[in-house]
């Protein structure tokens, strides 16, 4: 393990050192300079963003509230709406709502209603509200990956302008000098050097496969394979029970689906867009490439008798618009995210296994805390040690609780205790009050409990 960059080339691009002063932070919280003057004494505080998927986006959109101008550079020649669902729980929602972004979320995505649970039998075992419908003061919503990156990117393009997202930019490394950090960059496909771009800070948003943690950490090696393997696709359906419900359905030894509509009236006829995965213990995989494709005949035979009466689940499988596998993986928690004038966020920082809607969630709840954190000194590398400290123990709890305890035990309890055989009466296996405690120690553990959320917003107001 290292961890160490000293970087002592020239730095050439954009070039700066310090931020903005805490006797600036309550004008720092007002919009962006726009004055001509303003503009050149606030590219003295610049920060480089490397990566320009949901937590380097998000970055860019709260370090402009906070009034601190950033660059985002992304690999990509062109930010696609790439991959397929994601779920954006209320303590994720609460964030983009202060930015802004609730209604137009809201109207591309699905307010999700409720989380329903059935055995592989199609036997309902638990259903509870979400979101605004559990009391929350936000939404949780189920919205394509796409869909969440293009509102961050038109939000980023609007209120901080096209000449700040650099793409086709493939970050190489990074390194540091006392007043600085550097970026390196090649042009993406022709390996063409670009010039070093250099910042107060470089802030790694690279995602699961991140060039900067691998810098960090050479040792560390490839994202480590939980066992399980995943098939994900989209397909266009009727609505189902709620029409805006979560469902999880079996357990992983057999196969396991998780399933919720990410659009609503695509067509003529109002079918949703159905966000699906499918889960099943697999001992081979292959490394994480999001746009693999996926062979139906290598999970389908453990849905085969998947008829429910709200679901033709071999028929919903069938008529898919596409199929892509993954294998679920994830790293072990850091010791460090912070080098002096360098960090990671979002996957780059803590991969974690997407089993209890939090992936996008907790790099979202990242690049808040990190805007708070360089708003409130003029010190680049406290700011990002202070960023450190509230994020990266929390997050390692999420990494951990998704390996053992993520919503689904509820689904694991029940095919443990009737081994795996249809059940005559759900209460007879396990009691309302033990699915409830299963359901909301996940929240409590991942900062999703409604009562701890709720108050930190009205201690804040
Ligand atoms: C193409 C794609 C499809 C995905 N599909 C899904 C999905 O269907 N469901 C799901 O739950 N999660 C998906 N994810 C992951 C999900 O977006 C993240 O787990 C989560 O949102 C955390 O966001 P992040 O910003 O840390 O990482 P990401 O959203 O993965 O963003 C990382 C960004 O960094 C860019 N990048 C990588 N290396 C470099 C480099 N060297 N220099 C510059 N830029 C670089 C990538 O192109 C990407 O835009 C997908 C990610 C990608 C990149």
């Amino acid at each position: 393990m290292s961890g160490r960059i000293v970087d002592r080339r020239p730095a050439l691009g954009t070039g700066y050192h310090s931020r903005t002063s805490t006797r600036n932070r309550g004008a720092a919280q007002r919009a962006a300079p726009t004055t001509p003057s303003d503009r050149s004494a606030a590219m003295k505080h610049d920060v480089a963003i490397i990566g320009g998927g949901i937590g380097g986006l998000t970055l860019a959109l709260t370090l402009h509230r906070a009034g601190i101008p950033c660059r985002v550079y992304e690999a990509s020649p062109e930010i696609k709406p790439i991959g397929v669902g994601i779920n954006l729980l209320p303590p994720a929602m609460k964030q983009l709502a202060e930015l802004g972004l609730e209604s137009e979320l809201a109207r591309v995505g699905i307010l999700t209603a409720d989380a329903c649970f059935f055995n592989r039998f199609g036997q309902l075992i638990y259903r509870e509200p979400l979101g605004r419908a559990a009391g929350y003061d936000w939404p949780q919503i189920s919205i394509h990956r796409g869909d969440l990156q293009m509102v961050l990117l038109d939000a980023v393009r609007q209120r901080i302008g096209d000449k700040r997202i650099h793409l086709g930019w493939q970050c190489t490394g990074v390194g540091q000098d006392a007043g600085s950090a550097t970026a390196h960059f090649v042009r993406l496909g022709s390996g063409e050097a670009l010039p070093d771009q250099r910042a107060a800070v470089a802030i790694a948003c690279d995602g699961i496969h991140s060039t900067i943690r691998r810098q960090l950490y050479p040792d560390e090696g490839p994202p480590l394979y939980s066992g399980v393997n995943m098939w994900r696709g989209v397909t266009r359906w009727r609505p189902f029970l709620s029409k805006a419900s979560m469902t999880r359905v079996g357990w992983l030894a057999t196969g396991k689906m998780v399933i919720y509509p990410i659009r609503n009236n695509i067509d003529a006829e109002g079918r949703q867009l159905v966000n699906w995965v499918v889960e099943i213990e697999t001992p081979q995989h292959t490394l994480r490439d999001w746009n693999r494709a996926g062979r139906m005949e290598d999970f389908m035979p453990a849905l085969k008798d998947w008829r429910f009466d709200w679901l033709d689940v071999p028929e919903f499988i069938r008529s898919a618009d596409m199929i892509l596998e993954f294998p679920m993986v994830d790293q072990e928690p850091l010791p460090r995210w912070s080098f002096g004038r360098i960090t990671l966020l979002g996957d780059a920082a803590h991969p974690m296994v997407p089993r209890g809607s939090n992936g996008a969630g907790q790099a979202i709840i990242d690049a808040r805390t990190l805007a708070d954190c360089l708003a409130a000194t003029e010190d680049a590398a406290a700011a990002l040690k202070a960023y450190e400290g509230q994020r990266l123990e929390a997050t390692a709890n999420i990494v951990r609780m998704n390996r053992k305890n993520p919503p689904d035990a509820i689904l694991r309890e029940v095919y443990l205790r009737t081994g795996d055989k249809p059940f005559a009466n759900i209460d007879d296996v396990i009691s309302k009050d033990e699915l409830r405690a299963l359901s909301d120690g996940y929240k409590r553990a991942t900062g999703g409990d409604k009562a701890a959320l709720q108050g930190q917003t009205r201690a804040a107001s």
